[in-house]
């Protein structure tokens, strides 16, 4: 497990049970030198123990890159509570997995993420004041949204030299929080939309109501289109898929949709412009990060709206390296987190 740890540059990891619960959870802290570590809960089921605490490392590995690459005073933090079994009490286990959070006294902040509801935060909110996307700060898939809205704005702009996405043609793989709400943003500035999800219903709606193409789940990576846009799961661009793309963009909101780092450089060597995941999808983490601060809703519109400006800056660097666009992103993320490591060992 230290060896998984170093490898992944974590700071800690703290497990977590309530037998009165049956609450088993964990907690990785991948850094703390720019501030609380901050990132989403899953409440999911996990094969082991094992496979939680890999989820749970990887994960928070990420949301230091994306804390980093935002500009946030923050670290990444993930945790993970293993869903039971059999019977539990919903309610119960989360106020307990609250405890979990207020004995770090702070170091990490908490959120809505894979499984977990505002309802889960609230009761969480019962035990700690660690905790985000509570009723009163709601949910942030919209801003995620709105960020890789404006992600996609950037992509089209450097890839095509035009300002608006009108008769832009996008295929959207997920249509769950995100992913509908950008098909909607999308879809009223004027691109033509082909969709899939494995649910009928959201598929049905998003038909309905935005004039979209429907396609298999499977067909979407073939779609010729001007933009690939991931929202559903991650590890979608593997050895395979690749070479299926018949896009001149990738870009989505999906969590790390590179199965691994070779796959940014296949995009790169096609020819197909990539925006890196974690700094295209940040709204979400912006929203949840200066509501937690308490910030007002226009200084936080303003700083996803600045996805735009800090993803066209990564494209011109990537450009002018001759590199991939995740490598930049990748160097850009350990630069800022070595920068602020050495500074808090400097001051110790
Ligand atoms: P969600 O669960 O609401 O939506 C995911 C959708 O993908 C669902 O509708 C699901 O049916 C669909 N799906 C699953 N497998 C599929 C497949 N094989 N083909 C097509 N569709 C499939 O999740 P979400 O909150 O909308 O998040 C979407 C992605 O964005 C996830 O990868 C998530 O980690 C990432 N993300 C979300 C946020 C946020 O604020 N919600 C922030 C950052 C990143």
């Amino acid at each position: 497990m230290f060896r998984q740890m170093e490898s992944a540059g974590l700071q800690d990891l703290h497990f977590w049970q309530d037998p009165d619960t049956g609450l088993q959870a964990i907690i990785a802290i991948h850094d703390t030198f720019r501030g609380p570590a901050i990132g989403g809960c899953r409440f999911i089921t996990y094969p082991d123990t094992a496979a939680a605490i890999t989820d749970a490392i990887r994960l928070a590995k990420g949301m230091s890159y994306k804390a980093a690459l935002a500009g946030l005073p923050h670290g990444g933090g993930k945790s993970v509570i293993m869903k039971p079994s059999g019977l539990y009490d919903r309610n119960r286990l989360m106020r307990s997995f609250g405890h979990f959070v207020e004995s770090l006294n702070g170091r990490y902040i908490t959120a809505m993420d894979s499984g977990t509801q505002i309802s889960d935060m609230d009761n969480i909110a019962v035990n700690t004041r660690f905790v985000t996307c509570t009723r009163d700060m709601g949910d942030p898939s919209p801003s995620t949204a709105q960020g890789v809205f404006a992600g996609i704005r950037a992509s089209v702009k450097f890839r095509f030299g035009i300002s608006d996405l009108h008769n832009i043609h996008i295929a959207i793989q997920g249509l769950g929080h995100v992913g509908y709400a950008l098909a909607k943003l999308l879809h009223n500035a004027g691109a033509r939309l082909t969709v899939t999800d494995i649910d009928a219903q959201k598929v049905a709606r998003a038909t309905a109501e935005f004039n979209a193409v429907a396609v298999e789940a499977d067909a979407i990576y073939d779609v010729a289109a001007d933009i690939f846009c991931p929202c559903g799961l991650g590890a979608i661009i593997n050895a395979e898929t690749v070479n299926r793309l018949n896009c001149a963009i990738v870009a989505g909101s999906a969590n790390n949709q590179l199965a691994d780092d070779r796959q940014g450089e296949n995009l790169w060597k096609r020819g197909i412009l990539y925006a890196p995941d974690y700094l295209i999808n940040a709204g979400g983490l912006i929203f949840v990060a200066l509501q937690h601060a308490r910030h007002h809703d226009r200084a936080i519109q303003l700083q996803v709206a600045g996805i735009y400006d800090s993803l066209l800056e990564l494209y011109k660097h990537a450009a002018a390296d001759q590199s991939p666009t995740n490598s930049i992103a990748d160097l850009r993320a350990e630069t800022i987190i070595r920068q602020a490591s050495m500074e808090a060992h400097q001051a110790a």
